[in-house]
């Protein structure tokens, strides 16, 4: 980046030298032009003055003061030449179309500029009309553009190679002064506060920040998670081998034995419940693009969820019932069930005796609405906010005694995060719980 910057600079400031003496050679190139055609226009004056016979005759003295280098003509409107300086006038052709000639029969004066046969040098032509009839022209040789831009070219390459020579050490000084804070800023990204830098980059030190911050919470998660994992794994674990040492020893009675079967049957099953969800929860932490989303009916999914968990409720002494017509959405079906049998399972588990489920699908505008509603025990609302979070539990015992592992609104929350719609959850303790999950419709409303 230093180089690059460096190297952006000096060539910025290479091709500003460049083009500013090249600008001037042309100036300088103008200005002289200027001055010579005034020279010329002044020794016309003096010609003048000596009238059309008088410049054959005299025009020696003028020439000579001038330097010597003038060429005067003197033309007639037809365009023979009168009179010239450097032939003999009958040989020259006809000056008739000269542009100089013609500007001046026109309007009194006339001038142009035109190469010399000799390298990088010019003829310029400065023409008065005398009288109706007659134009005096005097010309002279100089330089041409060329001829001065190499006249001056070892002094513009000094005044060139002097300005680079600053501009290269100025360009150095620049990169590094402008790099400085960006330097210093890995040393500040760990820092708190306003980090002292270019205030264009503070949006992306934020960025930076927030993403190291979410990274170091993602790893506390995993650890807190690792360390649930391994605590939750462990009772039903315990037990197993507890109970399996009991009957091995020989000191479990007969009697015993079939209601230690049944401890190691019923931890053994819950174990396996475990393991299942830990699975799909690491599952749906894995960010994948091949999730199959299709049109589906949830009020069709919610409908069979019901009917399955009918068993389930009336073992608990609770009405469940689904109400609703076909409302399509873009979803993953399996992911669709999921969510359904957690909401509908914990909205039976933690009710009470005699109470009622209502799952409820209907569209809202744009929006599929799903609810499900329970007149169970709710949830305190200290609590409310965390229930969401891996093996979070209001009522340990309760969730346990009920087959609960805390892992199901988690996967709940991911599956709603997925498909990228919202959950809103109001609840009451002891008069109920509903949570509401708002799709994007797949259809709008006829
Ligand atoms: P669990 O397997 O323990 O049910 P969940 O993640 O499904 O785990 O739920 C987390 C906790 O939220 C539960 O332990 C329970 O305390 C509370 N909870 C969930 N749904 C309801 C509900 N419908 N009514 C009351 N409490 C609920």
């Amino acid at each position: 980046m230093r180089r690059k910057i460096n190297v952006m600079l000096v060539s910025v400031a290479g091709t500003a030298i460049l083009l500013t003496l090249l600008l001037v050679t042309v100036v300088c190139y103008d200005l002289f032009r200027k001055q010579v055609f005034e020279d010329l226009r002044v020794y016309t004056k003096f010609f003048d003055m000596l009238g059309k016979e008088g410049i054959p005759a005299d025009w020696k003295m003028i020439h000579k003061y001038s330097g010597g280098n003038l060429r005067i003509t003197i033309v007639q409107r037809d365009g023979t030449v009168l009179f010239d300086t450097r032939a003999v006038a009958a040989n020259l052709d006809n000056h008739g179309n000269r542009t100089e000639i013609k500007e001046a029969f026109e309007k009194g004066f006339g001038k142009s500029v035109r190469k010399s046969p000799t390298y990088h040098r010019s003829t310029f032509y400065y023409a008065r009309r005398l009288d109706a009839d007659t134009v005096l022209r005097i010309s002279r040789e100089a330089a041409g553009i060329l001829g001065i831009f190499f006249g001056v070219l070892p002094v513009l390459a000094l005044i060139a190679a002097v300005l680079f020579a600053v501009c290269m050490l100025t360009a150095r000084f620049l990169t590094k002064k402008l790099l400085a804070p960006i330097g210093r800023l890995a040393d500040q990204l760990d820092s708190g506060g306003e980090a002292d830098t270019y205030r264009e980059l503070q949006p992306f030190v934020q960025t930076i920040r927030r993403q190291h911050e979410a990274i170091l919470q993602s790893a506390r998660m995993r650890q807190d998670f690792t360390a649930n994992v391994s605590h939750e794994l462990k009772t039903p674990l315990t037990a197993i081998s507890g109970y399996a040492e009991l009957i091995e020893s020989g000191l479990a009675q007969e009697k015993d034995i079939v209601h230690f079967a049944s401890e190691i049957q019923r931890s053994s099953k819950r174990l396996l419940t475990l393991i299942n969800d830990i699975i799909r929860l690491s599952e749906l932490d894995i960010i994948r693009d091949d999730i199959v989303f299709e049109k589906i009916d949830l009020s069709e999914i919610a409908q069979v969820c019901v009917d399955m968990l009918q068993i389930n409720a009336e073992k608990h002494n609770v009405t469940a019932t689904f109400s609703g017509a076909p409302c399509f959405v873009n979803a993953n079906h399996d992911m669709m069930e999921e969510l359904l049998y957690n909401l509908t399972g914990n909205a039976i588990r933690y009710n009470r005796s005699g109470g009622s489920v209502a799952v409820e699908v209907e569209q809202a505008g744009d929006e599929i609405i799903l609810s499900v509603r329970d007149t169970g025990i709710g949830i305190p609302k200290e609590h409310q906010e965390r229930i969401f979070e891996r093996f979070y539990r209001v009522d340990k015992s309760r969730s346990k005694s009920t087959g609960g592992t805390g892992l199901g609104l988690a996967i709940v929350k991911h599956i709603v995060e997925k498909h990228g719609a919202r959950m809103v959850l109001t609840s009451e303790p002891g008069e109920g719980t509903e949570i509401r999950v708002y799709f994007a419709a797949a259809e709008p409303r006829q």
